[in-house]
């Protein structure tokens, strides 16, 4: 693979950025023989620590099953090392789910996905990753510019003065990257933007596992129009929990520790607060506020400087509420690992940058189209989100009232592994209209696992 390929050199990667997309980008190369060099602002921690480069890491991180799937085939054997790690292995069946129009179906078998900390997959995914041959990390290396080298390599200038030479050079420095002023001092681009914030905060305190009786597998209460304040507690490794308070708009969490518990107790349901109740909070409260969906449509800039290659939320970052970034983040690095096993041809950039748009589309579709929602987000769903989301509602409702079916099929759209199309399955649709026609059924009772429910005022 390395070497002229058609009159290219293909065989210097830089990857600017070692968090998940940096280093899943980084396994795809070195996995198709290339020399990686991976460069780093962080001075990386040498066990799962929080660090200042990802200021999300303290918040829960949830791994879709289309992730979870992709992650297998970039690094096989990487979900046992995670489950030896201490990652809780649960059954989204089995979570404590109440959505906009009820609970969910409760206990009947779905996927199987890992609960763990962002430090500790970050972690073992890099230690992971660090062993491939011909992969460097570099940390502590800041990139500050970009310039063109001899023929179509570029150099990648850092901090400290020194330069890299690269013949790809793959952009995963995140949120923030600085890709668009780097472009614009080249004459390139600009590339359109598509945004939609709803304002979303979060906030995430973590607590010994609860005592006093069985815990729940965990619980979700999601954030509604009508009230756009949620919660979430999971068991991660270490017998800990992480229990996250999450609002948009005038709702968004407190800083401090009487305010995260108010907010808890403030919810639709009791079920997060009392996981609170019966634990001992083993850290403050940790709040993150960048959580707009932003899409840089770098697919539509013509000519595209070859050699580059944006990745993961430099990219298209999403509303985290749907925990979408690391499982796009993973399929993005299975298409560059088939690109360059087909070899990097003249192009190949803007045929990837084409496909990461349309992997993109359903997860964008499904983040903004419920953010727009909430009346917190600025701008207003078009005809087809309206009708798409209209649709949803009506499937939820009836999941709501024990259609596992429609419970099903949401939960594999929700978790890209189904097309949007499953949701408009005959049998489903009839469902619909025997609903509407004769009514519903009786709504699914609060998990039992809960306990009973607490009684206002009480
Ligand atoms: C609050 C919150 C919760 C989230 N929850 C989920 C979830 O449940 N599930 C999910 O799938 N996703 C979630 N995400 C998204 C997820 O964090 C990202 O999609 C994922 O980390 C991939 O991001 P990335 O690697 O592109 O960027 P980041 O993780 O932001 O990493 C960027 C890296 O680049 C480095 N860097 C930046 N600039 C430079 C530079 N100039 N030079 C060198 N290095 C640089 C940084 O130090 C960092 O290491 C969440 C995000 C947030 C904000």
């Amino acid at each position: 693979m390395a070497g002229r390929d058609r009159g290219r050199r293909t065989g210097r990667v830089v990857v600017i950025g070692s968090s998940l997309a940096g280093m899943f980008a980084a396994a795809a190369c070195a996995r198709a023989g290339l020399t990686v060099t991976v460069l780093e602002r962080d001075v990386l921690p040498p066990a799962p620590w929080a660090r200042p480069g990802v200021p999300q890491g303290r918040q829960p991180h949830v791994l879709l099953q289309r992730g979870l799937l992709a992650l297998e085939e970039l690094l096989p054997g990487l979900g046992d090392e995670l489950r030896r790690a201490g990652a809780v292995e649960l059954d989204t069946g089995d979570l404590a789910w109440l959505g906009e129009a009820g609970w969910s179906p409760y206990g009947s078998p779905q996927f199987r996905i890992l609960s763990l900390t962002r430090p500790l997959l970050e972690h073992l995914v890099r230690e992971r990753v660090r062993l491939l041959p011909g992969l460097d990390v570099r940390d502590g290396c800041r990139v500050t510019s970009l310039r063109r080298g001899r023929g179509s390599g570029w150099q990648v200038l850092t901090a400290d003065g020194a330069s890299c030479g690269a013949d790809l050079v793959v952009d995963a420095s995140g949120r923030g990257s600085r890709l668009p002023v780097w472009l614009a001092a080249l004459g390139v681009g600009p590339a359109p933007v598509s945004e939609v914030d709803a304002r979303t905060g979060y906030a995430t305190r973590e607590y010994a596992a609860p005592t006093g009786g069985p815990a729940p597998t965990g619980v979700v209460v999601l954030q509604t129009p009508g009230l756009p304040a949620g919660g979430v507690a999971l068991p991660v490794e270490g017998d800990r929990w992480l229990v996250l308070a999450v609002g948009s708009g005038e709702h968004r969490p407190p800083r401090d520790r009487e305010g995260f518990e108010s907010f808890l107790r403030g919810l639709r349901d009791q079920a997060v607060s009392d996981v609170v109740s019966r634990a001992r909070p083993l850290t403050d409260v940790a709040v993150h506020r960048q959580t707009a969906s932003r899409r840089h449509h770098y697919e539509r800039v013509r000519p595209w400087p070859p050699g580059l290659l944006p990745v993961g939320d430099a990219f298209c970052a999403f509303n985290p509420v749907y925990g979408q970034g690391i499982t796009v983040a993973a399929c993005e690095a299975l298409l560059l690992h088939r690109a360059l096993a087909r070899g990097l041809r003249p192009g190949t950039e803007r045929r990837l940058l084409r496909s990461f748009a349309r992997l993109t589309s359903l997860p964008w579709g499904i983040a903004t189209s419920e953010d727009l929602r909430l009346p917190t987000s600025d701008g207003t769903p078009s005809a087809a989100q309206a009708l798409a989301g209209w649709w949803s509602q009506e499937l939820a409702r009836l999941s709501a009232h024990g259609d596992v079916r429609a419970q099903w099929a949401m939960t594999r759209v929700y978790h890209l592994m189904a097309s949007p199309r499953v949701l408009l399955d005959p049998v489903l649709a009839l469902a619909v209209v025997r609903a509407r026609v004769l009514g519903t059924g009786p709504p699914n009772p609060r998990p039992p696992v809960l306990g009973p429910a607490a009684v206002a005022g009480s």
